[in-house]
Order: C-alpha cells, then structure tokens, then sequence
C-alpha cells in the first residue's frame, strides 16, 4: 500500500469508498474512483488471488489520481500502459510474497486473456509461462 500511495496511503485509504456487486471479480469505477467488488467473489475466491487484485486495483486508483486515462481503447488490455504498470507492481509484490512464476502465470491467465496475451503479458512483467 505504501509502495503505491506513500505518504498519502491513510488518507487515500480513509476516503476509498468500496461498492459491491454480484458479479465479476474487482474493478474501479472510473467515472467516481469507487472500488468495485463482487460479493461472491470476496466470499469463495482464493484468498492469494483477491488479495493481488486489491493490489492491481489500487493501482488503477493512483492512476486516476494521477488523472492518466485507465481504458484508452487504442490499445488491447495487456498492452495499454496503465495495465502494464498496475501488472508490474502486482507481480512484484507477488514475487515478495514467494509466489513461484507458475502461480503467478496461473493468477494472470483469466478468461479475458488469450494464450498468446498471457504470453506477452507475461514477457512484459519479466516471468516466464508455460
Ligand atoms: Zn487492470
């Protein structure tokens, strides 16, 4: 949390307002910064998984802090810079957690993503998939 928001980490916490849903996995709203959360999935998902998306999503946070455009259509998902980045943070923190490469290219092959996306996807957050 702190890597993400440094100094502002408690007040950004504080203000954070969550809203849940019944579908889907996790999402931020980019029209009010609302972190959006499926209630199904906060209760059955794996624990390792939900844990890397709050992660991934509070990049996104800063991101629109930061005023950068989180759904830039030009680009596919795994290419769009802002993907890029909130992916290389999450894996880094994967890797500090001890998660070996393979359960971390198992958390990043979600049905969204092609094989040859996780490929690439995979190449641009310096892990190796099989
Ligand atoms: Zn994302």
């Amino acid at each position: 949390m702190r890597g993400i928001f440094g100094e502002r980490t408690e007040e950004v916490l504080r203000h954070l307002k969550v809203d849940l849903t019944w579908f889907g996995y996790m999402y931020v709203n980019s029209s009010n910064g609302h972190l959006v959360v499926s209630a199904p999935y906060l209760n059955s998902g794996d624990k390792v998984d939900i844990y890397l998306d709050v992660i991934h999503e509070l990049c996104h946070v800063r991101q629109l802090m930061e005023g950068k455009e989180l759904f830039e259509s030009q680009y596919s998902h795994v290419e769009r810079p802002t993907e890029v980045e909130a992916y290389r943070y999450t894996v880094q923190e994967a890797k500090r957690i001890g998660l070996s490469d393979e359960r971390i290219c198992q958390y990043l092959k979600t049905e969204w993503v092609s094989d040859s996306d996780l490929k690439r996807l995979a190449k641009a957050v310096n892990i190796t998939c099989h």
